[in-house]
């Protein structure tokens, strides 16, 4: 039997690559699909050289016909596990933003998992197995982040669409869940500009429960399992990987 197969937007760095590295390690083929080619070029091949089954595309997830053209390519093959994970944030202060930054963001990260998951879904109904997975966001679930409205609505809009998918595709064997990350050290967090930078990161560690930020490989672990059959019976749910942020200030 063939080993099984995951496909990951947004794999080139961060939590996309942490869950590209630990898919590989658990026996899957991995498919990282990113439009930073340099970086995700980079990670395919690190990960290469640790001879694992790694291959790189280039996929801009805002484009539905980029999607679709791009996963044909990957043939017809269905995946085991896909994986919605590339977004961005970008600072807006909501009374200057323009409806293209709007849809800049919302394209990117809530019509970017549609489109993902709408291309990948036919094998799967076919082969009646497989499981998507969707990065929402605490600032999804239930936490309000100033100057970001555009993020903060395509993170709720990822909670709907995993619960509606869910439901519809259930029937065929096909499971729907997200991940709400909390606080996770990478180069979007990192971001002076549209996020929390250096500074903003270490003064929030504090807020934490578990007293420090989060590592890509702490959602990583979440996907992990979420991917497997010990997740058999979960599906339509979003789970926060937040070190206890959320409930800690409800
Ligand atoms: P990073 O910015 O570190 O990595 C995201 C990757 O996605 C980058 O390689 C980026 O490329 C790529 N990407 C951006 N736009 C597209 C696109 N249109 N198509 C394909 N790939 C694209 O992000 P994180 O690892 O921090 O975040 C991963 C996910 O987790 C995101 O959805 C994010 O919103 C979510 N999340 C992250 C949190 C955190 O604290 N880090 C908290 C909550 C949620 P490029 O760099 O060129 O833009």
């Amino acid at each position: 039997m063939s080993r099984p197969r995951a496909l990951i937007t947004g794999g080139a760095m961060g939590i996309g690559a942490a869950c590209a590295l630990q898919f590989a390690e658990s026996g899957y083929r991995v498919v990282i699909a990113d439009v930073d080619d340099e970086v995700g070029r980079q990670t395919a091949d690190r990960m290469s050289r640790s001879s694992f089954d790694c291959q790189y595309v280039h996929l801009d997830v805002s484009s539905a016909d980029v999607v679709a053209s791009t996963l044909g390519a990957l043939g017809p093959e269905a995946f085991d596990v896909v994986i919605a994970n590339a977004g961005i944030a970008r600072r807006t202060p909501f009374l200057t933003m323009t409806d293209a930054q709007w849809h800049h963001t919302m394209g990117t990260n809530l019509d970017g998992a549609m489109h993902l998951f709408r291309a990948v879904l036919p094998a799967m109904v076919e082969r009646r197995r497989g499981s998507l997975i969707a990065m929402s966001s605490i600032s999804g679930v239930a936490y309000g982040w100033r100057e970001h409205a555009s993020y903060s609505a395509s993170k709720a809009g990822i909670i709907g669409l995993v619960r509606a998918l869910a439901v519809e595709f259930g029937p065929y064997g096909i499971r729907v869940n997200g991940i709400a990350p909390g606080y996770i050290r990478t180069a979007q967090s990192l971001s002076e500009e549209h996020s929390l930078g250096e500074a903003g990161l270490a003064a929030a560690a504090s807020e934490v429960p578990l007293g420090r930020i989060g590592d890509p490989d702490d959602v990583a672990d979440v996907a992990v399992f979420l991917g497997s059959d010990s997740a058999r019976y979960l599906t339509g749910q979003v789970i926060p990987v937040d070190g206890g942020l959320l409930v800690s200030q409800s």
